[in-house]
């Protein structure tokens, strides 16, 4: 069983990828960690996000770069975004995702092309989101706790400018997907997304097993 997650950054998904994961037991892929690596990796490299060639001599790097901590940084996910806009760098890292995706027993992956490009044959298809101003809070909130000094116009500005860029790229741009529930999270607890998200996977599931 593959269940697909998609939506713009700071919309809970990855919350609820790993809440499914454990309520299903099923193996997660944070498929934003991809698309981050590369980012950093040019970074490091010296290269330009901008330039086809310099992202995509940026996708050979080895499994153990999925756990630096620093991926998960805005700066970085603003990287990710950029170097995403290229297909050869998405066609790089389509592998990865559906050998992932095809394992034995079945996957979660969350990111913002699973529906729609790397499992348009999801058994489930969820699309998070939420407003912009509560995506924005809770970076501020992350960001406090882990000691940093979040400035809310800047959070803003730099999410609007992602989705913006996520949004309207030629390659397979974020937005929902065939057969997608929608899971507004904004005015959710955790434990209420969570719960909501597990009714209508479990609805999807039961309406594809009546045929
Ligand atoms: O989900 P996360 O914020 O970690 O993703 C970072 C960036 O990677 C996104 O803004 C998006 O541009 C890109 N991405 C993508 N396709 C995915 C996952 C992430 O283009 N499946």
């Amino acid at each position: 069983m593959i269940i697909a997650v998609d939506g713009p950054a700071a919309s809970g998904k990855g919350t609820i990828a790993k809440a499914l994961g454990r309520h299903y037991g099923l193996p997660v892929l944070d498929t934003g960690l991809l698309y981050r690596a590369v980012g950093l990796a040019v970074l490091k490299a010296g290269g330009d996000p901008d330039i086809e060639s310099d992202a995509l001599a940026a996708c050979s790097f080895g499994d153990e770069t999925l756990a630096d901590p620093a991926l998960r940084s805005e700066a970085v996910g603003s990287l990710a975004s950029r170097v995403s806009v290229h297909q050869a760098v998405r066609d790089a890292l389509v592998r990865r995702q559906r050998d992932f995706a095809t394992q034995p027993g079945g996957a979660i992956l969350d990111g913002r092309d699973i529906g729609t490009v790397i499992a348009p044959d999801a058994h489930a298809k969820l699309f998070v989101t939420a407003s912009v101003h509560v995506r924005a809070q809770r970076r501020y909130q992350d960001a406090l706790s882990h000691g940093g000094h979040p400035d809310m116009d800047s959070l803003i500005a730099d999410i609007q400018a992602r989705d913006t860029r996520d949004m309207s790229r030629d390659h397979a741009p974020l937005k929902v997907a065939d057969g997608a529930d929608l899971l507004d999270t904004s005015d959710l607890s955790i434990d209420a997304a969570v719960r909501q998200a597990i009714a209508l996977v479990d609805a999807q599931l039961e309406g594809r097993s009546r045929g």
